[in-house]
């Protein structure tokens, strides 16, 4: 029989209960592990501060594009965190914020304000972070800054890369797995 424990199981934001599972978990790995996660530590603080980087050059595109959107990306579906956004959140150091579970998938984003998103930017969803929508992407691609953008965004993508891999051998050093 496999000693493996099948304890992250696959999180869904509809489930309050799995989420405060996944959080009991990964709390009691970042409390008691510390020697062990030094490098996924890290990757992490080298991801927030790559996120924290192009996040001027976003929020000057977003200030020009969004306000005459009139399909809103910013529904409640989409402000939740996945587990791998979970080991991040923990790996920098912070507590995710407290979720309002049960709202309806095509209710406004909880995050959301008259001004945008509340959460900064490294600590969004990482769903939120990867998505540029067309108009978004045409606008900023005639920018004379975009290439350095893109590089800057294409290394922290890198990171996240390395940090999957990096969860996945934390989970197997503790015989855990995703399910
Ligand atoms: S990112 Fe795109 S879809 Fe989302 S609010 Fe801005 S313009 Fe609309
Ligand atoms: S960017 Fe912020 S407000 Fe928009 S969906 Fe993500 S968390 Fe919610």
């Amino acid at each position: 029989m496999s000693n493996v424990k099948q304890i992250f199981t696959k999180l869904s934001y509809h489930d309050q209960n799995t989420y405060n599972q996944i959080l009991y978990r990964l709390e009691d790995i970042f409390h008691n592990c510390d020697n062990e996660l030094q490098e996924i530590k890290e990757i992490a603080r080298k991801i927030k501060e790559g996120i924290e980087k192009i996040s001027p050059f976003i929020q000057q595109c977003t200030e020009i594009v969004c306000p005459a959107c009139k399909n809103i990306c910013c529904s409640n579906k989409h402000g939740y965190y996945n587990r791998e956004d979970l080991v991040y959140i923990h790996a920098v150091g912070l507590k995710p914020p407290e979720f309002e579970f049960g709202r309806k998938d095509s209710d406004p984003c909880q995050f959301l304000s008259v001004k945008g998103c509340t959460l900064e930017r490294s600590v969004r969803p990482s769903g939120c972070n990867w998505y540029f929508c067309e108009s978004l992407l045409d606008y900023m691609e005639k920018r004379p800054d975009y290439q350095e953008f893109d590089d800057s965004l294409s290394d922290v993508a890198t990171l996240w890369m390395e940090l999957m891999r990096e969860i996945t051998k934390i989970l197997q050093t503790f015989h855990y797995r995703w399910v």
